[in-house]
């Protein structure tokens, strides 16, 4: 069907520029949560990571979330899983040794994380709710 020009529907894609907006906020949300979570509430945290399976391919890229970090080191020409090394690794941030803690962490890297999530048991669920 034609549309006369003045009457043709408008499809409005999200800006590019909007869309990057929001990935940053939930990236900024994400590492406030993950602040509290890994410093504050740290039972909860290790609930969550009870879900948690895989392991790390040490890709970088929660290193990367937001802004890259300054102790983040890249070795160049290296082969993957080795390109990247934490410059105070053992004396690293809570908050960077518990990534990811839950699936939407995952939504915040631009790369894929080798962990994944497994779904919470319906009781557990229930309970956690209570909480
Ligand atoms: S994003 Fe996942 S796989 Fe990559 S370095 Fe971080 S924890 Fe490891």
């Amino acid at each position: 069907m034609q549309f006369p020009q003045s009457l043709t529907p408008v499809v409005r894609k999200p800006a590019p520029l909007l869309e990057k907006v929001r990935f940053r906020a939930r990236q900024a949300a994400g590492k406030f949560r993950r602040f509290v979570l890994a410093n504050i509430q740290t039972e909860k945290a290790d609930e969550l990571l009870s879900l948690r399976q895989g392991e790390c391919t040490r890709c970088g890229a929660c290193c990367k979330i937001m802004f890259r970090c300054p102790f983040l080191i890249e070795h160049a020409g290296a082969p993957q899983g080795e390109i990247y090394s934490c410059g105070i690794y053992g004396q690293h941030f809570n908050q960077c040794r518990i990534f990811p803690l839950a699936p939407q962490d995952l939504e915040e890297i631009e790369e894929p994380c080798g962990y994944t999530f497994i779904e919470q048991p319906k009781a557990d669920k229930a309970q956690a709710s209570k909480r």
